[in-house]
């Protein structure tokens, strides 16, 4: 399948300020120079703690934010290089779906509204038009189109996730940044959304950036998975790969933690408790960024930054320990990962 999302080194620092001046005295690194792509049609999981950079990650890649650094080529185009007016047109291609369904809707707003609005910015459809193709989304989504007048108050919070995706397909994105959409949801009402996601993502041909903490429901969807540990992608491997043998100690600790539903198998299963707390992305550790806290850790880590090294067709890891394992070779710029 083609790349149809192409991320070259993309970093985003927030400066930190101090003082009645605003004086500069320092930054914070929440995205370090990440580079992936994503495949036409798949979802890649992107996983890790909260705080580690998953969310502005999401942001930067559609333009939500000004990245500091890097290129994002969605379908050809680098949106991390356009200016407002290009960006606008651009807009359409790539949407979002938001954590809370809550904060994300406009109270004031009837349903209706709030799926047209992109459609009211974006294109010179007439009001008929529109409802049409409301109702359209409405059906899309699951949600009764007679309720196109109701106020997102009146729905549940699973019913609001709904009205939110149909936002986001209003103009026929190809390319959706999902982050941690069923987070903020009842348990019993995160697999009918998820299932939702899934379904049109098959009709609709959609490629999905899914961002989760959780990694039961990133394995259950994705094709691939990314792990990120304090601002940088420290694995990256199909999703099978990932699960059966992860190679990145971080990735092993938070596989280790994830229940198994057999509880003999979870009985005999060693967790991987890690020590200390994750260092402020404002003052990273020298060398690896994960040295502090990694059981594993070897002299060299704390000196030289590990290369992000495929070892394994499609198997990408940042580690001194696994270049050590095997001759792995270093991944080129232009290498498919
Ligand atoms: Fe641990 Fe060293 Fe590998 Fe970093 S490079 S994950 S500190 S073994
Ligand atoms: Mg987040």
């Amino acid at each position: 399948p083609r790349k149809l999302v192409e991320v070259r080194d993309l970093r985003m620092y927030f400066d930190i300020h101090k003082g009645i001046l605003r004086r500069k005295v320092g930054e914070v690194k929440a995205v370090d120079g990440l580079s992936f792509d994503i495949h036409e049609g798949e979802t890649l999981g992107l996983v890790g703690e909260s705080g580690c950079g998953k969310s502005t990650t999401g942001r930067a890649i559609l333009r939500l934010y000004d990245p500091t650094d890097g290129s994002v080529v969605i379908d050809g185009v680098d949106v991390a290089a356009l200016d407002a007016g290009a960006l606008r047109k651009a807009r359409p291609q790539m949407q979002m779906i938001f954590q809370d369904p809550q904060a994300s809707l406009n109270p004031r707003m009837t349903v209706a509204d709030i799926i047209s609005e992109p459609l009211r910015e974006h294109t010179d459809m007439d009001a008929k038009a529109r409802l049409a193709r409301v109702r359209e989304l409405m059906d899309a989504v699951g949600l009764n189109r007679r309720y196109a007048d109701r106020y997102p108050h009146e729905f549940s919070g699973g019913q609001r996730q709904r009205i939110g995706i149909a936002r986001a397909l209003a103009l026929n994105p190809k390319f959706i940044v999902c982050d941690e959409p069923i987070a903020a949801l009842d348990v019993s009402i995160q697999a009918q959304v998820v299932n939702l996601l899934e379904d049109l993502q098959r009709k609709l041909g959609l490629t999905y950036l899914f961002i989760s903490h959780d990694l039961s429901m990133v394995r259950h969807l994705a094709t691939r998975v990314a792990v990120m540990y304090l601002g940088k992608i420290v694995e990256l491997a199909p999703r099978d790969a990932l699960y059966a043998r992860p190679r990145h100690p971080y990735t092993q600790a938070l596989l280790s933690a994830v229940p198994v539903p057999d509880p003999q198998v979870e009985a005999t299963r060693r967790h991987i408790i890690l020590e200390g707390d994750v260092p402020s992305p404002a003052n990273p550790p020298k060398g690896c960024n994960f040295c502090t806290r990694c059981p594993k850790v070897m002299d060299i880590c704390r000196e030289v930054v590990p290369e992000f090294r495929e070892h394994t067709k499609g198997h990408v890891t940042a580690c001194h320990l696994v270049d050590q394992e095997q001759d792995a070779s270093p991944l080129r710029d232009n290498d498919k990962i």
